[in-house]
């Protein structure tokens, strides 16, 4: 990994989150207990700073992380947004089972159902291709602030200055790979408005799975367990990595042989104990705890709130049509999943952000520092009305809101979405590379056309009509002056039964008559001019130019919104910098940061500690048979006959499956490894507690947790479970 020219991106550390609400009990327990975690996901260009050998790491950390040679950080990789590592010479790949999963469900059929039995390649020819995974290895960073700062001009709009940044930022990115030939490049915004950084990166394109263990164990507890402690799940899985014989990195193909990673990590079976040393490699998503209470406040009362509803009536049909017939169940599985996921989280943040009170909170901070600023003349001046404008900003977002997530969420069947996906090509395409749309840049087409071949592969059509027609009563259901168009000429002012009666009509009529349901025929639909695609008259395509208006209007809107928030939150740094006289990081965003803590329990609420691992009993009594709570009968008959191997945990008598941590983590994390004070992988990270779902907001020591798989579980079951010893070696277990 290399680091090029580097101007610092520092910033300052929020001690924002640190009235955050704090137990009694947590508050006692962590007082006796040094606390060493910190908030913050540092960037690679942090980690220097950091005297992580004053916080329990036992190497040089030039071995976590060295600009100028081969580090731990070589053996992390992005796949296709989660976290994931190298564990063998052999391009060997261990991650989340729900990272792998789109690619178990993409090879399952009701004949081979390997979501439900699993799947192992017992050699290498075996190993079957996880169509659309990209693994990403970060090459090298270097700031290009200045450079992308430099097209902002004084008379532009908000509007312009945001599409002048991002044809900047195209231009970076297509410079950087003519300049290095089969790497990819990617401008990301560290503090908004402020500084940018380039990363290089090396994608592989051809990715298989090589081991999953059934949905039971890497699903154990289903979305009733998701977001909780206790946890049992082996959410974990393995896959490889894969180039052509030449080393260029090509898409699948027979002939091509493991990729040879640069660095690749140690295992420890031994795994840790409470109060361990560890610390987390990896990509997390996205954190918003650089806002103020007027964005905590909109997310709380009305963003989550509209999805959680929507996701809550989208789920209870998926799983109704999901138990009548397995081969639905098997198509349906990501987008049930996806939901579940997300409602689960958003649930469980609207209760966090209320139970911390971060409003207020912010509320409080924010006064304090308008006074601050008032003290100042020349504050006053500069700052004196930032905080009024980002009040009049989200006031006015507030006002559009319910036709904005409309249209953000509109494109929930997939006929539609995919007809909106090549209008818009068809449109974007005739453009100069750098006018177009990012997903229609020559070097990011491939792709659009690849991820939308994957959903319509699951096209399930009874489900479709029903996430069109949600979709369309709710457009149908906007109030003033804001209402889209072509949902309006469905409905033609009809009112109470006569709306839904119109959309029924509109929606078996286009059904009867569209040809968007057959993946070939949308695949081949790329390539044609808007009057090609006119001439076929398609209700899908028809819907999708007369939708085009609106659409376009919310992007250019969005832009223009992009603009003054960036300029509001840049001047917020600024201002927070000197009223807190402190340092803080970049919020997360999908690039390489590094988070360290202890394995630690905590106490969720009064009269409760949570202990730090979970083990198999705990599979074993939760276990009723049913879904999701149905282990492998297998699994049963190894924990009565205690074979455990050497993976048993010296006081538990069991082997550990699951461990919580007090790291900051999100989104993004999943798949990332938990390292021991040595930089040996002793876990692997997967979740949150329900607490922690507010981590995108806020982060607290005392009720921030996360949570890993064991490696002594993984390294069992694979073992004990599955037979799977050539991967121990591999691994050089034995
Ligand atoms: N399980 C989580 C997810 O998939 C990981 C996290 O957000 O902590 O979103």
């Amino acid at each position: 990994m290399k680091r090029i020219n580097f101007t610092s991106i520092i910033c300052f550390f929020g001690g924002l989150m640190i009235f955050v609400l704090t137990l009694s009990f947590a508050v006692s327990f962590s007082l006796c207990l040094p606390l060493h975690a910190e908030e913050g996901m540092l960037p690679l260009s942090e980690i220097h700073k950091l005297d992580l050998k004053t916080k329990g790491l036992k190497i040089d950390p030039a071995q976590v992380y060295n600009p100028n040679g081969i580090s731990l950080i070589d053996g992390i990789i992005n796949l296709s947004g989660c976290t994931a590592s190298f564990v063998s010479g052999e391009g060997l790949i261990l991650t989340n089972y729900h990272c792998a999963f789109r690619a178990i469900q993409s090879l399952t059929t009701k004949d081979d159902d390997y979501m439900q039995a699993g799947f192992l390649a017992k050699e290498r020819g075996g190993e079957m291709p996880a169509k659309s995974y990209r693994v990403r290895i970060t090459e090298s960073y270097r700031d290009v602030s200045t450079q992308v700062l430099s097209v902002v001009k004084k008379k532009m709009d908000y509007a312009e200055r945001t599409k002048a940044i991002e044809k900047k930022i195209k231009e970076i990115e297509l410079k950087a790979e003519k300049q290095n030939p089969g790497k990819r490049a990617r401008v990301a915004e560290m503090f908004v408005g402020k500084s940018y950084v380039l990363f290089i990166s090396t994608d592989i394109k051809d990715v298989r799975l090589v081991f999953a263990p059934p949905r039971s164990i890497g699903e154990y507890g289903g979305e009733i367990d998701n977001w909780m402690w206790p946890r049992h799940t082996g959410d974990f899985a393995f896959m490889r990595a894969y180039v052509a014989p030449d080393g260029a990195m090509a898409g699948y193909s027979p002939e091509n042989v493991p990729y040879r990673p640069r660095k690749h990590l140690k295992i420890a079976p031994q795994g840790v104990k409470a109060e361990d040393f560890v610390f987390i490699l990896g990509y997390p998503g996205r954190t918003r705890r650089h806002s103020t209470s007027h964005f905590v406040s909109f997310e709380e009362e009305v963003r989550l709130p509209y999805v959680v509803d929507l996701y809550g009536k989208l789920i209870s049909v998926l799983e109704e049509m999901s138990e009548q017939d397995r081969a639905a169940a098997i198509k349906l599985a990501p987008r049930t999943g996806g939901f579940w996921n997300r409602k689960k989280r958003y649930s469980g943040q609207l209760q966090g952000l209320k139970k911390v009170k971060l409003v207020d909170k912010k509320r409080a901070e924010e006064k304090a520092m308008q006074d601050f600023i008032d003290r100042d003349k020349k504050n006053k001046k500069k700052y004196g009305n930032l905080l009024e404008s980002f009040a009049n900003f989200y006031a006015e977002k507030r006002a559009t809101a319910e036709y904005e997530l409309t249209l953000d969420y509109l494109f929930q069947s997939y006929p539609l979405r995919s007809a909106y996906t090549v209008y818009e090509a068809s449109i974007e395409r005739k453009k100069k590379d750098t006018d177009r749309l990012s997903a229609y840049m020559e070097r990011n087409f491939s792709r659009t056309k690849e991820r939308l071949e994957m959903r319509m592969s699951n096209y399930f059509e009874p489900y479709e009509k029903v996430a069109l027609k949600e979709m369309l009563l709710r457009a149908a259901r906007l109030k003033g002056d804001k209402k889209i168009a072509v949902v309006e000429n469905i409905i033609k002012g009809k009112t109470g039964t006569g709306v839904e009666k119109a959309i029924d009509a509109f929606i078996e009529a286009s059904y009867k008559k569209t040809k968007l349901k057959d993946p070939a025929f949308v695949m081949g639909l790329f390539g044609k001019n808007p009057a090609e695609l006119k001439s076929l008259e398609d209700p899908f395509l028809e819907f999708a130019a007369a939708l085009s208006p609106d659409i376009v209007a919310h992007d250019k809107n969005k832009k223009r919104r992009k603009g003054i928030s960036a300029g509001l939150l840049s001047r917020l740094v600024d201002i927070k910098k000197q009223f807190l006289g402190k340092d803080f990081l970049p919020d997360a965003n999908s690039t390489l940061r590094l988070t360290y803590g202890r394995v630690r329990g905590y106490s969720p609420k009064d009269a409760v500690y949570s202990l730090p691992f979970t083990t198999i009993k705990g599979i074993v009594e939760k276990h009723t048979g049913q879904e999701p709570f149905d282990a492998p009968l297998k699994l049963m008959d190894l924990h009565r006959a205690k074979d455990f191997g050497q993976f048993k945990h010296p006081e538990l008598d069991d082997v550990p499956v699951a461990m919580l941590y007090n790291l900051d983590t999100v989104g993004g994390n999943s798949g990332s490894p938990v390292l021991n004070a040595f930089g040996e992988l002793v876990g692997l990270n997967f979740d949150r507690v329900y607490e922690a779902t507010i981590n995108d907001y806020a982060w607290n020591e005392s009720y921030s947790r996360s949570i890993g798989v064991d490696v002594r579980f993984i390294l069992w079951f694979t073992q004990k479970f599955a037979g799977a010893d050539h991967l121990l070696k591999e691994m050089n277990i034995f």
